[in-house]
């Protein structure tokens, strides 16, 4: 079965969209959280992604979104473009929403947002936070969204951290040691590369594919600038930062 990761969407429609055509098929899409927040097609990312078969864990912005976290724990430009996205929802969207679980754990894989011990703000940086999240999961794959910035982390026999970042077309061998993988972010990638990122789970192959697709970008800027949205937060598709 081929399993496509999708980070951090950010109610970005063209970057999914563009993601969507590049990853081709795939028997199931799991997506990591922060399907809104950001930017300018929140409803249109929801109605996207509920045409897919799909399964879908909480961020924080789709918290903030419904009012589960105070959109004040934001700094100014995410806190107006939640407050923004909060209007435009409608009674499904909110719905949807409000049914996302804060982690999903499946045989082998577990799905959260953030962190296993807080899925909706730890930030997995360094070899010590994914040493803790090694220890609050028993799930030999742990797969996060959150800081928007492809990350593996590999646990091996010796119990050593072993960290690494991913490249476009990079394939990961899924074997005993235990893995914690960020695909990056579909919607507002932050490791200086603008293109959208994602990854594909193979378990056939027992493989994980690791790939950035370019996207219009100046067209989202566009629709972000026809929204009002703060131009940092327009100006940053650019430059993936
Ligand atoms: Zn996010």
């Amino acid at each position: 079965m081929r399993f496509g990761l999708l980070g951090d969407i950010h109610a970005n429609l063209v970057a999914l969209d563009a993601v969507l055509a590049d990853m081709g098929p795939v028997d199931q899409y799991w997506c990591l959280g922060d399907v809104v927040g950001y930017g300018p097609q929140p409803s249109e990312c929801i109605e996207r992604l509920c045409e897919l078969d799909h399964v879908v864990v909480m961020g924080n912005h789709d918290a903030a979104a419904i009012g589960r976290i105070s959109a004040r724990s934001f700094n100014g430009d995410a806190r107006r473009a939640i407050e923004w996205t909060a209007r435009q929802l409608d009674r499904s969207d909110l719905s949807y929403i409000r049914g996302m679980p804060d982690k999903l754990q499946h045989e082998q894989v577990l799905l959260v947002h953030a962190s296993p011990a807080d899925p909706l703000w730890e930030y997995i940086t360094s070899t010590a936070q994914a040493g803790d999240a090694f220890e609050s999961t028993d799930a030999p794959y742990t797969f996060v969204g959150h800081t928007h910035v492809p990350l593996v982390f590999l646990l091996d026999a010796q119990g050593n951290i072993l960290p690494g970042t991913p490249s476009d077309k990079m394939l990961l061998r899924l074997g005993n040691e235990r893995l914690l993988i960020n695909p990056g972010s579909v919607g507002q990638p932050r490791d200086g590369d603008p293109r959208a990122a994602y990854a594909i789970v193979d378990t056939g192959k027992s493989t994980v594919e690791f790939h950035r697709v370019e996207y219009d970008i100046r067209e989202a800027q566009t629709r972000m600038q026809n929204v009002g949205a703060s131009e940092w937060l327009t100006e940053r598709l650019a430059y993936g930062r």
